[in-house]
């Protein structure tokens, strides 16, 4: 089944019809007393599917995508097929237009298969969503079409090796020149780069070093093939190793004007502004992992024996299972509550970082108690977890590290404390 072809569908609630594991109810997030939502038939679509395809095509080969640190180009090309390579292109240019909810549920499912092969999705709608929020018509047309006419990759280009939190303080620069700009500079951990068609690329284009960051920067849509641009080697990762992650040399790339998203200075808001879309579904990835750690924990514990029982039977493994449990429906809520946030045109950014900080140390309790349950085999790459626990650990740094997260949840939370009490 081709999702290109799934007409917009709305989500009618049915308080009684409500499916068991894979469904979240949840009708609105405006006020804070509301909780009630299903995914509708389309979205459950969506989610078989995406199951269906992580069982059948990604946990057979995860393992071995992982040793080798192979790039898993002939799946990923399976999974453009289905039209799930770029979920959040609009149907307006050929995409299937997944909103935010049903994003979610893809990578959730995907994830559970193995999120080295997730990252690379996420990285390309990340790559694409700065063009999707402040691309003009003729930009769209261009590099949001040719994503659907082959299956390409694309990345987002923010980081560089002197820093990733402090966005402000990057230092690639962009220097305009009658009808182009001129990029030197570096990228640095960059995913999808070397393979990706072209890269969304934050420059700095002031040179007031008091020019405040709103206006300081530029975002760019670089094509791969433009002479001067290098991607590096592939970085030897601790986890998502079939995921490609390189550093990127800038010298003197010449950018065409046209190529600028909105206007000279409006980069960081547009670099920034992509979290709150893709956030949730990065954090959908965390808890997929986790329900994966999850199901091999309770599997396991169901076979293996000690002093005469089922490990499962004591509780002290019992209880690992059940704060696995509680971790993990939590996460899931606030990753569909950050998501139909955003679905319904609200500013999702506090509860966008507190799904990310929160499933993502779930992923990494989940991941590590089931190398614990596991014991000596835990430890051992034979067995699925340990490849869990290296890949959960990434969760808590792209996209914002758990500090980060942080320091926005609490900025938001002191600011709304201020404006109620004033
Ligand atoms: C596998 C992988 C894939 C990635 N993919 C991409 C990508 O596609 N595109 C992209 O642009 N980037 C990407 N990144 C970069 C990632 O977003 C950054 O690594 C991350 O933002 C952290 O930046 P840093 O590594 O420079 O750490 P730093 O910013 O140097 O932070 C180091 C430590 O200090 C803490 N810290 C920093 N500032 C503060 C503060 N103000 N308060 C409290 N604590 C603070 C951090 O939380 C962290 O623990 C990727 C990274 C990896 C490893």
């Amino acid at each position: 089944m081709a999702l290109r072809s799934f007409t917009r569908f709305l989500c009618p609630v049915n308080l009684t019809k409500l499916s068991s594991v894979g469904s979240i109810r949840c009708s609105s997030t405006q006020s804070d007393n509301k909780l009630c939502f299903e995914f509708s038939p389309e979205q459950q679509q969506i989610q078989e599917l995406c199951r269906k395809f992580a069982k059948e095509e990604i946990i057979p080969k995860a393992a071995e995508w992982d040793k080798a640190g192979e790039f898993p180009k002939e799946s990923l090309k399976k999974l453009w097929e289905l039209g799930l390579l770029n979920p959040e292109i609009p149907e307006e240019y050929g995409g299937p237009g997944l909103n935010i909810v049903e994003a979610c549920i893809a990578m959730e499912e995907l994830s559970y298969g193995c999120t080295g092969f997730s990252t690379t999705v996420l990285a390309n709608t990340l790559a694409q969503m700065p063009v999707i929020l402040a691309g003009n018509e003729e930009q769209k047309k261009k590099y949001l079409g040719r994503m659907l006419e082959e299956p390409l990759f694309c990345s987002y280009g923010v980081t560089e090796p002197g820093g990733g939190s402090d966005v402000a303080g990057i230092r690639t620069r962009a220097e305009k020149k009658g009808d182009h700009y001129v990029i030197n500079g570096q990228k640095m951990w960059i995913t999808n780069s070397g393979y990706a068609n072209w890269y969304f690329v934050l420059a700095r284009t002031s040179t007031d070093p008091k020019q405040p960051a709103s206006g300081a920067f530029t975002g760019f849509i670089v094509d791969r093939d433009t002479p001067g641009l290098t991607p590096g080697r592939k970085e030897w990762n601790m986890g998502q190793r079939s995921s490609d992650t390189r550093g990127i040399t800038f010298e003197d790339v010449v950018v065409p004007k046209e190529n600028v998203l909105l206007g000279e200075g409006a980069g960081f808001k547009i670099a920034m502004g992509a979290f709150d879309k893709t956030r949730p579904p990065v954090a959908a990835g965390a808890v997929g992992l986790a329900r994966r750690a999850l199901d091999e924990a309770t599997k396991y514990s169901l076979e293996r024996r000690t002093m005469g029982k089922l490990i499962a039977e004591h509780q002290a493994v019992a209880f690992m299972l059940a704060e696995m449990a509680i971790g993990i429906e939590s996460s899931r809520s606030m990753v569909y509550r950050a998501a139909l946030q955003t679905d319904e045109g609200e500013r999702n950014t506090y509860y966008a970082s507190i799904a990310k900080a929160l499933a993502a140390d779930v992923a990494n309790k989940c991941a590590t108690d089931a190398v614990q349950i596991f014991g000596g085999y835990g430890f051992n790459s034979d067995y699925p977890v340990e490849k869990l626990m290296r890949d959960a650990k990434i969760f808590q740094i792209y996209e914002g590290t758990a500090q980060i997260q942080r320091m926005i949840i609490s900025r938001q939370l002191i600011g709304r404390f201020q404006q109620q009490n004033h």
